[in-house]
């Protein structure tokens, strides 16, 4: 046989340096079978690959997973040449996504959030749903993607046939990352993914953007960790769709429901972000199942009232603006700051400022003057 038709060899660290490649302790490098779909191509040593976006696509509606999984990496490379590419692939799969239900997985890190979607998304499976998993994690540019990075997790769920799950990108700024992710959505519904789970931390900025790009909020908290501890600030409530109380099994259980009740009170007084709808609280458990159909009853319940009033078409539409107007406010900024005489000038000016030695009003008339020239 040709030897560049053999299999790819990994040589074992115990193995003598000047083994031949048919030396019997190599180890063949198995073929990826998981559903968690990995970057490919990152390392250095990697040439930059080539796409054919018409491949993509074909493979995208056929809902091939490793189609699917690289165009998600051609949609998340920061190459010039890759963003025209996955530009017009986002566009060939557009008129093919906005089927699904978009669900936002929150709350702070413990809570069981992963856990709880190994639970969830496989129960949804078994009720003939395709379950995409994704993640948004605006620490990911220092952790190097700490939600779901860990791949031993979900892996009932990465085991499903109809599953699909994609760790945070890891690179960029909470905007950029957020673009990715919107283009991932839409590649995963022309997938034929019903159910998109998107996971994030409770914690700042992440969630308000989260909130821009789904259809119904979750925010799962526990019972016991203290408000201050949990993010649990008025703010996130009036974010969530449903609240959950995890961890409602053994003997947590009915500290759990306990807290959930007082919730239920409070969700009463705040003002509802879907029109119409009442937030409730439910104890559920990830490990039991508790209340698992009970909450995918309660997101039904909300899809059918968003739809019925026209306020689901209508958010959507909104959050289309709002994604046209991030993106070009971000676009503005890097052409401003990249213009020449603005990256000659912007720290003198600054520094003037600071120095006491021109007012900041001034200063920000000098530069708005140069870049006008
Ligand atoms: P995340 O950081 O929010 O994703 O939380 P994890 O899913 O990693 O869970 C954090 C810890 O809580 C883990 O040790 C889980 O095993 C545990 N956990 C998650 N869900 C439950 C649950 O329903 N009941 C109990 N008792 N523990 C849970």
């Amino acid at each position: 046989m040709d030897k560049k038709h053999l299999p790819q060899k990994r040589k074992p660290e115990w193995v003598p340096d000047n083994a031949s490649r048919a030396f019997a302790t190599h180890v063949i490098e198995g073929k990826e079978t998981s559903n968690i779909s990995s970057p490919v191509h990152q390392g250095k040593k990697h040439k930059s690959p080539v796409y054919h976006v018409d491949e993509l696509f074909e493979g995208i509606r056929r809902g091939s997973r490793t189609h699917l999984s690289r165009a998600i990496t051609l949609i998340e490379s920061n190459s010039h040449r890759h963003f025209e590419q996955a530009q017009a692939l986002v566009k060939l799969l557009l008129p093919y996504s906005d089927s699904s239900i978009r669900l936002a997985v929150t709350g702070f890190p413990g809570v069981g959030k992963s856990t709880f979607i190994e639970t969830f998304g496989t129960w949804l499976i078994g009720q003939e749903h395709k379950v995409a998993v994704l993640a948004i994690d605006p620490s990911s540019t220092i952790s190097k993607g700490s939600i779901l990075g860990d791949k031993t997790r979900m892996e009932k769920l990465a085991r499903a046939q109809n599953s699909f799950i994609r760790p945070s990108p890891t690179s960029g700024v909470l905007g950029g990352v957020a673009r990715k992710t919107r283009e991932t959505i839409i590649a995963c519904e022309a997938a034929g993914y019903d159910i998109i789970l998107i996971e994030t931390v409770g914690v700042g900025q992440s969630e308000i953007t989260v909130r821009s790009m789904v259809d119904f909020f979750l925010l799962i908290q526990i019972a016991g960790a203290g408000d201050e501890l949990q993010g649990f600030k008025k703010g996130i409530m009036e974010l969530a769709d449903l609240i959950l109380v995890n961890k409602a099994d053994g003997d947590n259980q009915l500290k759990a429901e306990n807290y959930a009740q007082e919730l239920e009170h409070l969700v009463h007084y705040l003002q509802p972000i879907t029109p119409g709808w009442q937030v409730h609280a439910l104890a559920c458990s990830a490990y039991t199942s508790l209340n698992i159909a009970a909450i995918w009853d309660s997101v039904s319940r909300g899809m059918q009232h968003a739809k019925s009033t026209g306020f689901f078409e209508q958010r959507r539409k909104l959050q289309l603006m709002e994604w046209f107007d991030t993106m070009l406010m971000d676009g503005l900024t890097h052409l401003f700051y990249s213009t020449p005489p603005i990256k000659t000038h912007y720290q003198s000016l600054k520094q003037a400022v600071l120095d006491g030695r021109i007012p900041a009003t001034e200063a920000v008339q000098n530069i708005l003057n140069l870049y006008k020239q």
